[in-house]
């Protein structure tokens, strides 16, 4: 299966999908590749970080699962092995989100994470030292993309609490996993 877990950028994806697949062996964290420079303080493991020309020559190898334009920069999901068993845990933006499912609609399975108000998106946009430029971009495109999210999630959660997020986005897995009613 593939778990996308989408919404806007600051809503907490990574630390839910981090958290997830360290707890769960049965899921494996994908690493996008983008084009956006790295940002103060991010790891070198964040994503793997390219030019325009590598990626455009990855796009015409046919070399992603799914990869999409945001605020300028390419973002994608690189092709996975198709011999690892392990569920594919993407940590992606709505657009990229919108190709998986349509290409592997009957393995795709999306949660979409909300924040729990405006105020807390932007200050966590904030403390990860985007600068205010961008975190007014972002904000503003923010609920556009919640919008168009919620019409193609199978499930939405709620980051308010990080704790209980990570509790409800196990437990609908388990439900799809084990083909039953998710509980939340
Ligand atoms: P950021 O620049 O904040 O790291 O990421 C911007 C947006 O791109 C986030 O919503 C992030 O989840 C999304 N993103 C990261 N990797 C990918 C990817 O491989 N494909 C797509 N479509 N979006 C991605």
């Amino acid at each position: 299966m593939i778990v996308v877990i989408a919404g806007p950028g600051g809503v907490g994806k990574d630390t839910i999908s981090e958290a997830l697949c360290a707890e769960d062996d049965r899921f494996v964290l994908s690493r996008s590749w983008t084009t956006r420079a790295p940002r103060a303080g991010e790891g070198p493991n964040a994503y793997t970080f390219v030019d325009r020309e590598t990626f455009e020559g990855r796009i015409a190898d046919k070399g992603f699962l799914e990869w999409a334009e945001y605020h300028g920069n390419l973002y994608g999901t690189p092709s996975p092995d198709p011999d690892d068993p392990r569920h594919l845990v993407l940590n992606i933006e709505i657009q990229g989100a919108r190709q998986v499912l349509d290409h592997f609609s009957d393995d795709s399975f999306m949660i979409l994470l909300e924040p729990p108000s405006e105020t807390v998106l932007t200050q966590r946009l904030r403390s990860r030292g985007d600068d205010e430029q961008a975190v007014e971009r972002r904000v503003a495109a923010a609920y556009a993309e919640l919008s168009e999210g919620r019409t193609i999630a199978d499930a939405v959660v709620i980051n308010d609490d990080l704790t209980q997020a990570i509790g409800q986005v196990r437990r609908i897995l388990e439900g799809r996993l084990s083909g039953g009613t998710p509980a939340l």
